[in-house]
């Protein structure tokens, strides 16, 4: 049986026993997760850390957005006061 490391608490489980992460790899434990997962989820799952990773990368699209556009009524106003 292939055995994984868990990232969380360093104890070898079997894969089943494991979840595995789909973005970074990483294998845990259901009770090793915060908050903790009553059974292995059957679909596609990321870790908290990828999670978050990506939420970060979507606000800083949206921070992103929200200053272009900042930039962009600055200079139209700008130029309607000019004209
Ligand atoms: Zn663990
Ligand atoms: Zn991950």
């Amino acid at each position: 049986m292939v055995k994984v490391e868990c990232e969380s608490c360093g104890t070898e489980g079997s894969v089943d026993e494991l979840l595995m992460c789909d973005s970074c790899g990483h294998a845990y434990h259901c009770y090793c997760l915060v908050p903790p997962l009553p059974d292995v989820p059957r679909r596609s799952w990321r870790c908290a850390k990828c999670i978050a990773k990506v939420r970060l990368s979507q606000f800083s699209f949206v921070y992103r957005f929200c200053f272009s556009l900042v930039l962009y009524l600055t200079v139209y106003f700008v130029l309607v006061n000019l004209l």
